[in-house]
């Protein structure tokens, strides 16, 4: 007997196109049909997964499209074209073959120490030579992820020059180039200052004046046609700042956000993930990546995979 259930069930069977009457009234075979039930656009920085990806790239990207992410962020990049050990273009196969889609990468000039007039020339020679790479297998974002060292408000200003200068490349090459922060970049310089003052100033303490968060420096010393920024908000937290009050004051330049909690998403009590994707929403962002570090709950797979049912389930969560 048909039920209530088995007629709905066909009759969504028709309408995914699963089965078709043939013209003399007999059923065609019907092939079938995979249904995406998430319609999120998950993102996941591939750091992440640590090197239990490097252990089986193909069947790694395979397992992280099945658990619901639909975008990558890159990590690992070397100039010889590779991610980890896998040429890029080996690795954008594997991305598609598990119907991945790759949008952005993580990526930091061989530079020890600070940016100096001297060293500019090897900085720009890498860019050019990582977006000539990116642009070839479709990337669109560059990331910086990697804070050059700022223990002064003068040089804070050279590195805004040298990011402008990387932005200016990227862009030549069709990509949008920006920066990701930790928790340093909410470390305050003095001009002429020696080291960078961590936390926030004491109560009733002075800090000397021009004193300046490196943070506010990057956002106002760069252009904002060259460099946008990819907030991760767990690093403004730790750095004792409001990722919201960020995202609220600077929509224009924060167009990417890490996802980021101490260890899987929702755990703790430390970030107000409703919050920031409320805000993130009305300022037209689209591009959100988690990022898990040491996960010491289980495999870096298991975490990630945490991740991603804490967002797949949150109503928050488009
Ligand atoms: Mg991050």
């Amino acid at each position: 007997m048909t039920n209530r259930r088995d007629f709905l069930r066909r009759a969504s069977l028709l309408g995914v196109g699963g089965a078709l009457m043939g013209r003399g009234g007999q059923w065609l075979a019907a092939s079938p049909v995979v249904t995406r039930t998430n319609a999120k656009q998950l993102g996941l920085q591939i750091y992440s997964l640590g090197r239990e990806l490097a252990a089986d790239v193909p069947g790694g990207l395979k397992k992280v499209a099945q658990m619901g992410y639909t975008v990558l962020e890159l990590a690992g990049y070397s100039p010889e074209g590779r991610i980890g050990q896998t040429p890029m273009a080996e690795f954008k196969k594997y991305a598609d073959d598990a119907g991945l889609r790759i949008a952005s990468s993580h990526l930091n000039p061989p530079i020890r120490g600070g940016y100096t007039p001297e060293n500019l020339p090897e900085i720009k020679e890498f860019w050019k030579k990582a977006t000539d790479h990116h642009a070839a297998i479709g990337v669109k974002y560059l990331i910086q992820p990697g804070q050059p060292r700022t223990l002064s408000v003068e040089e804070t200003s050279w590195v805004c020059e040298v990011f402008n200068e990387a932005g200016k490349i990227a862009k030549a090459g069709g990509l949008l180039w920006g920066y990701h922060n930790h928790s340093g970049e909410f470390a305050r310089v003095t001009p002429g200052g020696t080291e960078a003052l961590t936390g926030r100033p004491g109560f009733g303490r002075r800090d000397p004046e021009g004193t300046r968060l490196i943070y506010d420096l990057f956002l106002e010393k760069t252009d904002p046609s060259l460099v946008l920024f990819e907030l991760d908000v767990y690093w403004a937290v730790m750095g004792q700042y409001d990722p919201v009050a960020y995202m609220k004051k600077h929509p224009d330049r924060i167009r990417l956000l890490h996802i980021k909690d101490v260890a899987v998403l929702g755990e703790s009590g430390m970030m107000n993930f409703q919050k920031i994707y409320e805000v993130a929403y009305a300022n037209g962002i689209e591009d959100f990546y988690v990022e898990l570090e040491n996960y010491a709950g289980g495999t870096q797979f298991e975490g990630v995979k945490g991740c991603a049912d804490y967002l797949l389930a949150a109503p928050f969560v488009k």
